[in-house]
């Protein structure tokens, strides 16, 4: 669901310049404002609706329509009308492959990691400029309503959507003429909707976002007016489609349709799609479904619905189980559930959902509705209309950067609140090095092979010193948008350099799941690899070391000093090719034992020749 917020701003900015909120949905737009102080959705210019489904078709000269008149193209012009377009964003081909059955138009390859194109006859779309297609009709609906041109936006985007994801929609607002001041949570916006700011005391809040494509789970704090969001968990694949899908496959078991013929089909698909969801919508209040198709009469009743719905909300409270480990609290411990996404209206889900945290649901606003209204009231915070209201939320995964042997160094831990900023000294390990890579990862394993690469850039023009000697800094910025900046800085020359992570794919939060599990499955193994690891780092810098003493020591070591140290030497570096951190360690032991005494014999000598007046290396 996607909604859109407008804040008419009085003050030092003029009384035609307006801050609009978008949050680009999977199924449905709208649009909402806060007027003398009360948020309100905008309709269209019939007074009716104020949903705008998130459909565009293009027609034969590629002119594309959105909303109801695109909605209607679905059945008639399938391949040439594109929705759900929102699960796309931020994703490459690879990203989704194995999920374009949800898909009835074309998706094709380029490059498998670049991010996903849309063709439409012999053009081809991103889903940021689809997306924006949405976004300027939003903007219309605004200017008509307002009679004045929007150009400030806030968009409201799932709590689970990653930097990748988060970027697109900023890029799909700036194309659509947006200048995107803010991205919320969804979940954020709708405790803001639901006035829970005003509260009494320290509040625990569960946000249960059940979407047509997207379900979000989001355990909030809420204290002195201050939101904090604990942890959030879900999946970008699970929503009210599924149940329509699988209403669909209820139906194809019950008349013996043949499923493989309905997928071919784009146009029986997308037919019964939209019979399947008319069904679920209709048995929210009536006891019964009953319709025609193709000459027979297909029907569905409460309880086959309850049967079909009940795993898919089973599937959502195993989110919430997670999220509330991760926030560390038991499900006793919510004081509010409050429900968002359309698919919240079912009466069934809603028992479902109270019975598992045992309390009455809130759901005294529109689901619809709910966080178009909060990202309003967000918006009227932008343009400081309202008394502080401090936003935090946190990072899904780990953000680190890659370090000598392979590792992860991680700077902001998983689950930390944004905005937060993070930073590490850091130095060479070759001498003279005068560029150095940073190399930035995204995910919770040891080493940044299992992890997922966001971006990098070579630090340039690093004055030459020895190893050890330059103070790098690096700075990660996450800001309130999700957006990660870093910067690397050589303190003693002040060269420096940044950028901001744009990567060109993102990742589904079953990746991110899979990251995680992953993480925790292999933990013991990782250690073992860490611990490995780092021993052989700290050999090559021995072994380097040894070099540079054996070199700069010729002159006056015996050579059966110099024959013990070699054999120290090779032991060690035969050591390093192997799998036991132990011998390692203990070679080194050896190796360092033996040459400290000659280490001060070293000092010893190099002071005698400086006072006698001869230049040492
Ligand atoms: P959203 O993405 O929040 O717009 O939610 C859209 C989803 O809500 C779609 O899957 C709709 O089929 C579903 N939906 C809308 N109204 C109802 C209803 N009364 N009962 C069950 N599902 C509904």
């Amino acid at each position: 669901m996607a909604r859109i917020a407008i804040n008419l701003k009085e003050g030092n900015i003029s009384k035609e310049e307006y801050i609009i909120g978008i949050d680009l949905g999977t199924t449905n737009s709208l649009i909402a404002c806060v007027t003398d102080g009360k948020a309100m959705c905008l309709q269209d210019k019939n007074g009716q609706n104020t949903l705008v489904p998130s459909v565009i078709h293009f027609d034969h000269e590629g002119k594309a329509s959105v909303g109801k008149t695109a909605k209607d193209y679905l059945i008639e012009d399938p391949e040439n009308t594109i929705y759900s377009v929102k699960r796309l964003l931020g994703k490459s081909f690879n990203d989704i492959e194995n999920k374009s059955h949800f898909i009835n138009y074309r998706i094709i390859e380029t490059d498998p990691t670049a991010m996903v194109r849309v063709q439409i006859r012999d053009k081809f779309y991103t889903p940021v400029e689809l997306s924006s297609e949405i976004l300027k009709t939003l903007k219309i609906r605004a200017e008509e309503h307002f009679n004045s041109i929007i150009t400030k936006a806030v968009i409201t985007v799932p709590a689970y959507f990653n930097d990748a994801q988060r970027q697109a929609t900023r890029d799909a607002g700036k194309l659509a003429g947006l200048d995107v001041l803010r991205i919320i949570n969804e979940p954020t916006a709708a405790s803001l909707a639901y006035g829970l700011d005003h509260a009494e005391g320290k509040q625990t809040i569960a946000v249960y976002d059940l979407g047509g494509g997207t379900f979000d789970i989001s355990i909030l704090s809420l204290e002195g007016g201050i939101f904090e969001v604990l942890s959030t968990n879900g999946d970008t694949f699970l929503g009210g489609d599924n149940i329509d899908q699988d209403i669909i496959a209820f139906w194809a078991g019950k008349y013996g349709w043949n499923t493989t013929e309905i997928q071919r089909n784009r146009q029986a698909n997308q037919q019964l799609r939209l019979m399947a969801e008319k069904a679920k919508i209709q048995l929210s209040s009536e006891a019964s479904f009953k319709e025609e198709y193709a000459g027979l009469i297909v029907e569905l009743n409460r309880n086959e619905l309850h049967t079909i719905i009940q795993p898919i909300v089973e599937t959502t409270l195993k989110y919430c189980k997670n999220a509330l480990n991760d926030a560390r609290l038991t499900k006793e411990k919510i004081d509010h559930i409050v429900m968002v996404g359309g698919s919240t209206r079912s009466p069934y889900i809603k028992d479902l959902v109270s019975q598992y945290f045992g309390k009455e649901v809130f759901d005294k606003i529109d689901p619809d509705t709910v966080v178009a209204l909060g990202a309003a009231i967000q918006a009227d915070v932008l343009a400081g209309n309202q008394r502080d209201v401090l936003l935090l939320d946190v990072t899904p995964l780990s953000l680190g950067i890659e370090t000598v042997g392979g590792l992860i160094d991680v700077l902001i831990p998983r689950n930390t609140k944004i905005p937060c900023k993070a930073g590490r000294q850091y130095t060479t390990s070759i001498d003279g090095q005068v560029n150095l890579k940073i190399a930035v990862y995204q995910g919770e394993r040891e080493l940044v092979a299992d992890n997922r690469k966001l971006g990098e850039f070579i630090l340039k023009n690093i004055p030459p010193m020895p190893a050890g000697l330059p103070k790098i800094e690096i700075i990660f910025t996450l800001n309130s948008d999700g957006i990660l900046k870093v910067k690397a800085k050589e303190l003693r020359s002040d060269t420096s350099q940044e950028i901001e992570i744009r990567p060109t794919y993102g990742i589904s939060e079953e990746e991110m799941s899979l990251m995680l599990l992953d993480s925790i499955k292999n933990a013991k193994e990782d250690m073992q690899t860490k611990a490995l690891l780092e021993a052989v780092t700290e050999a090559q810098t021995n072994l380097l070391a040894t070099q540079k003493f054996l070199k700069q020591n010729d002159s006056w070591l015996s050579n059966a000093e110099k024959q013990t140290i070699m054999e120290l030497y090779n032991r060690l570096e035969e050591a390093t090719k192997g799998n036991d951190k132990d011998i390692i360690y203990s070679i080194m032991q050896e190796l360092n034992d033996y040459s400290e005494p000659l280490a001060h014999k070293a000092m010893d000598y190099s002071i005698a020749q400086s006072l006698k007046g001869t230049k040492i290396e």
